[in-house]
């Protein structure tokens, strides 16, 4: 069994880093397409812009249509392809990023992630999630990692509190999935084992979320830049990228898959979702209850839902429940990833315990 680790091959991380991205973007190339939705690209046009020009790199804009979908990736690529473009530079969130990656595949030239909020694992990746036009699910792709991930933390800053808050509720699954893969020695993304490197790298995640989320909160929501705020800009965008997948996946994002199917939680965001996961992975698996009361306690802290009804569900049946805990144990599914075979029933019961234990702390 091989050991495998992926990994961006630059990360740039700080207050300001747009202004100084591009003598960064210069080691990659010197006529960029830099791709974007609107609030994305008007946050960083400025900075970049000056930047780019500065280091003599050509900064030509294209407006992202807003769909990580084969037609989009085509049209962009085209565009790249007669602006000889030499560099991708895809800003925003999961999808335009994930955009990015894949025209920068297709046209074999590096890419750069400029993730504008901190909400989810997307831009340390090598993955794309590819849509339909209408927006629902198509396929999962897997571009090679980044070549550079520039993250400018006053911007992160100013985004919207909840977002940050949900990409902690994406982290603070990575240590516990890392951990349940490597006592079965279950692949990782790129179909290896971890490296003790990854699974350093997802305890720190939760240790830093432990000991800093609640502070990086608060600043978030003064749009300060703090050391708090910069150590949770880390752990979800870097560590939990890393942790994910070169440690692996288990029951928290399965469950968060299952969920999917209770259409009363589909306001609710992916790293909402996948903390509830968390929950239930550690009632499942019987964790020590140090372990449980930290991670309850956290959630409550940030804000992360720790019962059904803050995920929007108030009227739980067993039914409802049944069917997501029949998603989350589909074939194929990391939950599967466990040391033992797990059942849609053992799923919908740790889903209600979880869920009591959520009420009861309260
Ligand atoms: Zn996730």
């Amino acid at each position: 069994m091989q050991k495998i680790l992926i990994a961006p091959g630059r990360y740039v991380q700080g207050a300001g880093a747009c202004e100084k991205s591009g003598a960064q973007v210069a080691l990659l190339g010197k006529n960029a397409l830099v791709i974007g939705g609107k609030r994305g690209l008007d946050s960083v046009r400025e900075s970049m812009k000056a930047s780019f020009e500065a280091n003599s790199v050509a900064f030509i804009e294209e407006p992202f249509g807003g769909e990580c979908c084969n037609a989009e990736i085509e049209r962009i690529a085209s565009i790249a392809e007669g602006k000889g473009s030499d560099v991708i530079v895809a800003v925003g969130g999961g999808k335009a990023l994930d955009t990015g990656k894949m025209v920068a595949l297709k046209l074999s030239v590096p890419v750069v992630v400029v993730p504008t909020i901190a909400a989810t694992d997307a831009p340390c990746s090598a993955l794309s999630v590819i849509y339909t036009e209408e927006g629902m699910f198509e396929s999962y792709q897997f571009p090679p990692s980044p070549n550079m991930v520039i993250v400018d933390t006053a911007i992160v800053a100013k985004a919207p509190t909840r977002l940050l808050v949900s990409g902690m509720g994406d982290a603070l699954a990575t240590w516990f999935e890392a951990e349940a893969c490597s006592r079965t020695k279950s692949a990782n993304m790129p179909g290896g084992v971890a490296t003790e490197a990854a699974l350093a790298l997802a305890r720190l995640c939760y240790d830093q979320l432990i000991e800093y989320g609640y502070e990086a909160k608060i600043a978030c929501d003064a749009d300060a830049v703090t050391p708090a705020l910069e150590r949770i800009v880390e752990a979800n965008t870097l560590l939990s990228g890393i942790g994910f997948e070169s440690g692996g996946l288990a029951a928290a994002h399965s469950i968060h898959n299952g969920m999917t199917a209770i259409e009363e939680m589909h306001h609710m965001y992916h790293g909402e979702k996948v903390s509830f996961g968390t929950l239930t992975q550690l009632v499942l698996q019987d964790s020590p209850r140090e372990v449980l009361e930290e991670v309850l306690d956290f959630c409550v802290s940030v804000g992360l839902p720790i019962t059904f009804a803050q995920l929007g569900l108030k009227e739980p049946s067993r039914e409802k429940i049944m069917a997501a805990a029949t998603m989350a144990t589909a074939p194929g599914e990391t939950i599967h990833n466990l040391p033992w075979k797990v059942t849609a029933e053992d799923v919908a019961d740790a889903m209600m315990a979880a869920d009591a234990l959520g009420r009861e702390w309260l």
